[in-house]
This record gives C-alpha cells, sequence and structure tokens, in this order.
C-alpha cells in the first residue's frame, strides 16, 4: 500500500500572532505568517524578518560612508543653490533640478563604492537641504557685506546678529531656492532607493 503524503487538519497560527489562523509559510524560514506579516517580494511571500535580513546584507554602508554622503550632498547642493540663487530662472530650475539632484546622489554613491546604508536617501536628502540653505545664507550675506561693513553702520551701533540672521535666510526664500532645493532632495532620496 502506497504511503499518502500526510494531511493534516490541524489548524495553523501566525508565528507573530498566534491568534491568527493561517496556512500561508514564509517560503524561506517556513514559519507561519498571516497577511499583515507576510512581505511581497520578488520572490514569493515572504516573512518581514526575512526581508530584513536580506536587507541587511544590501546595506553595507559604514558609518563614514554615510557622512561622505552627507558632506557630498551638502557640498554639492550648497554650489547648486547660490547657482540657482543667480539664474533665478524657473523653467530653467524646474527643467534642471531632477537631474542635477540625481548628479549629486551618483557623485556621493560613487564617493562610497555604492555602499548603502537603510537611510542614505535620507541622509543625503538632509544634506541637500542643510548645504542648500547654508550655501544660500552664506551668499546672501556675501552679497550685502560691502552695506553692511559701510563705516556709517558701525557708527549706528552695527548690525545685530539676530538681524543678519533675517537678512541671510531672506535670501533661502525665494522661489527658486526653495524649488531647486525641494526637487533635489526628492531627487537624491529617489536615486538611493533605486537598487543599482
Ligand atoms: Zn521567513
Ligand atoms: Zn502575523
Amino acid at each position: 500500500m502506497a504511503t499518502n503524503p500526510v494531511v493534516t487538519d490541524e489548524l495553523t497560527y501566525c508565528a507573530v500572532h498566534p491568534d491568527r489562523e493561517t496556512a500561508l509559510r514564509c517560503n524561506k524560514c517556513d514559519r507561519y505568517m498571516c497577511a499583515e506579516c507576510a512581505v511581497q517580494t520578488p520572490v514569493g511571500y515572504r516573512c518581514k524578518q526575512c526581508v530584513r535580513q536580506h536587507e541587511d546584507k544590501f546595506f553595507n554602508a559604514t558609518d563614514t560612508d554615510l557622512i561622505v554622503v552627507f558632506a557630498a550632498c551638502a557640498v554639492l547642493a550648497g554650489v547648486g543653490a547660490v547657482i540657482v540663487q543667480y539664474i533665478g530662472f524657473i523653467f530653467l530650475i524646474l527643467l534642471l533640478s531632477l537631474p542635477v539632484g540625481g548628479g549629486i546622489a551618483e557623485i556621493a554613491l560613487r564617493l562610497t563604492q555604492r555602499r548603502r546604508g537603510r537611510y542614505s536617501g535620507h541622509i543625503g536628502a538632509a544634506g541637500v537641504v542643510v548645504g542648500g540653505i547654508i550655501g544660500v545664507m552664506a551668499q546672501t550675506l556675501i552679497a550685502v557685506w560691502p552695506l553692511l561693513s559701510d563705516p556709517r553702520v558701525a557708527q549706528q551701533g552695527g548690525i545685530a546678529t539676530g538681524d543678519l540672521l533675517q537678512i541671510a535666510f531672506s535670501g533661502v526664500m525665494d522661489i527658486s531656492v526653495l524649488l531647486f532645493i525641494g526637487i533635489a532632495a526628492f531627487a537624491v532620496y529617489g536615486r538611493f532607493r533605486m537598487k543599482l
């Protein structure tokens, strides 16, 4: 008599949620998982632990890499934002900010041998925002410096630090600068999400 495959009517439950009945299993580690715990991947349904483990192998950036990514994005976006402040031509900025942001991310990736971390995209985008704002603030102050350093200003008690910051920040509150920083940060984040 041939042995039939064992068929059990036993109910099975999610490994994470013992109160949820499920027949679905992770195709890597075989544990039972409910619909909420299952993640659809190109190779089938897997549990969250296996997906995370797989990602950890992909995310191999060191702390230094993340600092390099932040610094590279900040410096390049700072230079870019200063140039944008000069151009001020919104159509051109709309057209160029996305590829420029992609280019910034590409340079950051090359500088770090394309190693990535789970938060590389966030860090790169933060670098773009911080660098863009600081670059434009510095540029704005440099532009008005001849006025500020006028001896008559000093005679009237000089300029308070608060006023100085306000003047510097007025340069950032420029639609073309804000558009560039926003779009470039978005592009950097997007580029880091792409797995190549
Ligand atoms: Zn698994
Ligand atoms: Zn579950």
